[in-house]
C-alpha cells in the first residue's frame, strides 16, 4: 500500500521538480510530486545545459538515456552587436572546452524525465497532497501565493515575448550558434540542433517586443523566415520551417528567502533570468545539485525542514542566481538602448572582448556555465532509512 505521508512534497513537475524528485529518490527519501492534471502542447524549446546540468542529469540517468540526436554540442558562438558592426567570437576549442554547451530538445528531456521517474523508487505522482516534513515548491512562471508562505516576490515584465521555433538550413550548422542583438532590446539566437535533420537544423528563441512577438507568432513560416532576414544577412542560409512556433512572456523575477521552515523554492519559481544566456533551467538544476547535497549531508537529528539546514540551499545558491540575473538584465539593457552612445559602446566592448584571449575565455566560462556544480553525492548514510 503506498504511504500516507512522505518526507518530501514537490509541488510542481516541470523540468526542475521532476529532477528534484529523482535526485531525492536515489537517496532513498519518500517523495510525492504534485503536478497539474492539464494536457500541454510539446514544447518546442531547447535548452542550451551547462557542464553541470548535465553531470546532475548524468547522475539521474537522464542524460545518456536522451536520443543521441536530441543533444547537439556547440563549438562555437558568433555573437552580433546590431548591423552597424560589433561581433564577438566564443570557440570551445579556444577555450579549452570540450564544447560550450549541449543543446538540449525540452520535449526530449521532459520524456528522458518521465521514462526515468517510472523506475525511480519512493517517488509516487500525488494528487492531493500528503502529509510531508519539506515542501520543495518548484511552480515555475505559474507560482502563485507565495507571500501567504512569507516569501516576498519582486517582479519585472521585460515588455517582451519569446517566440521559439525549429529551422532546418540547406548549410550545415558545423556546431554553430547564432546570436544577434537587434534594436530596441530583440534577441534573436539560433542553436545548433540535429533533428530533425542531423546536421542542419536550428532552435530558434527570438525575443522581441509582446505586440511583434504575437503577429509573428501568427505569420506563415515563409514570412516569418523573410523577417529574420535583416538580422542573419543570410550567414546561415536559407531557413526552411520545421515547427510550430510558441510565444513566451519574459520577467525578471526574484523570490525573498527562498527558503522558510519546512519550505524551499527551486527553479524559475525563485528566479527567473532574461533568455539571453539561456541560463534559466542550468540555475534550476544547480538548485536542485545544491538542495540534494545539503539534505544528504545533514545531521542525523535534524528534520528535513529545518530552517538552519535550508538556509545551507539558500546560501549556496545566492550569489549564483543574483549574478546570473544582474549580468542577464544588465545586458538585455545595453543592448535595448538605442542612443548613438550605447550603440557604439556594446559594439566597441563586444570588439575589445573579442580582442582579449583570456578575457573572452572568462566570458565563455562564466556565461556559458562551464563550471562544476556540486552534485548530490548518494550518501546512503545521511538518508533515513524507511521501515
Ligand atoms: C524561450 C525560452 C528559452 C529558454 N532557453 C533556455 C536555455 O537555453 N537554457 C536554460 O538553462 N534555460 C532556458 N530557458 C529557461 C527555462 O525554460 C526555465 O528556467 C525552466 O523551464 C524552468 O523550469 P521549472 O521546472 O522551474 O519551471 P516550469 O518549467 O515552469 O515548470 C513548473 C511546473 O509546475 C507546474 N505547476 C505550477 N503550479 C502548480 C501547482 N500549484 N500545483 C502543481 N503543479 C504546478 C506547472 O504546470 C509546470 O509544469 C528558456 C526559457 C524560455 C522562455
Amino acid at each position: 500500500m503506498p504511504p500516507m505521508q512522505v518526507d518530501v512534497l514537490i509541488r510542481g513537475d516541470g523540468a526542475v521538480g521532476r529532477s528534484l524528485a529523482l535526485a531525492l529518490s536515489h537517496q532513498g527519501l519518500r517523495v510525492g510530486l504534485q503536478g497539474r492534471a492539464e494536457a500541454r502542447p510539446q514544447d518546442v524549446r531547447a535548452y542550451a545545459l551547462n557542464a553541470g546540468a548535465q553531470a546532475l542529469l548524468r547522475r539521474l540517468k537522464v542524460w545518456d538515456s536522451l536520443p543521441p540526436d536530441a543533444k547537439t554540442p556547440v563549438q562555437d558562438m558568433q555573437v552580433f552587436g546590431d548591423q552597424a558592426g560589433g561581433r564577438l567570437n566564443f570557440s570551445a576549442w579556444q577555450s579549452h572546452l570540450p564544447e560550450l554547451a549541449v543543446i538540449v530538445d525540452a520535449a526530449e528531456l521532459d520524456t528522458a524525465l518521465d521514462a526515468a521517474l517510472r523506475f525511480a523508487p519512493h517517488v509516487q505522482r500525488v494528487d492531493p497532497a500528503l502529509p510531508h516534513q519539506l515542501l520543495a515548491l518548484c511552480e515555475g512562471r505559474e507560482a502563485r501565493g507565495l507571500e501567504a508562505h512569507g516569501i516576498q516576490v519582486e517582479r519585472r515584465a521585460y515588455g517582451h515575448h519569446a517566440l521559439a521555433t525549429r529551422w532546418v538550413s540547406e548549410l550545415p550548422h558545423q556546431g554553430r550558434a547564432w546570436q544577434w542583438f537587434g534594436a530596441g532590446g530583440e534577441v534573436l539566437a539560433l542553436l545548433p540542433m540535429d533533428r530533425p535533420t542531423p546536421g542542419h537544423s536550428y532552435a530558434m528563441v527570438w525575443s522581441q517586443p509582446a505586440d511583434e512577438a504575437q503577429r509573428r507568432a501568427a505569420l506563415a513560416p515563409e514570412a516569418l523566415a523573410a523577417e529574420l532576414q535583416p538580422l542573419t544577412q543570410g550567414r546561415v542560409g536559407t531557413l526552411s520551417p520545421a515547427g510550430p512556433a510558441q510565444a513566451w512572456p519574459l520577467s525578471l523575477l526574484r523570490a525573498t528567502p527562498t527558503v522558510r521552515p519546512g519550505l524551499a523554492l527551486l527553479g524559475d519559481c525563485a528566479h527567473q533570468v532574461h533568455p539571453l544566456a539561456g541560463q534559466g533551467l542550468n540555475l534550476g538544476l544547480a538548485d536542485v545539485a545544491a538542495l540534494a547535497e545539503v539534505l544528504a549531508k545533514r545531521e542525523p537529528w535534524r528534520p528535513l525542514g529545518d530552517l538552519a539546514l535550508l538556509r545551507r540551499y539558500e546560501r549556496q545558491r545566492a550569489l549564483d542566481t543574483w549574478m546570473m540575473a544582474t549580468v542577464t538584465d544588465g545586458l538585455w539593457h545595453g543592448f535595448a538602448h538605442d542612443a548613438p552612445w550605447a550603440r557604439l559602446a556594446r559594439n566597441q566592448g563586444l570588439a575589445v572582448v573579442d580582442a582579449l584571449g583570456p578575457l573572452k575565455r572568462w566570458f565563455a566560462q562564466q556565461a556559458l556555465g562551464h563550471r562544476a556544480v556540486p552534485v548530490s553525492s548518494n550518501a546512503p548514510t545521511a538518508a533515513r532509512p524507511h521501515p
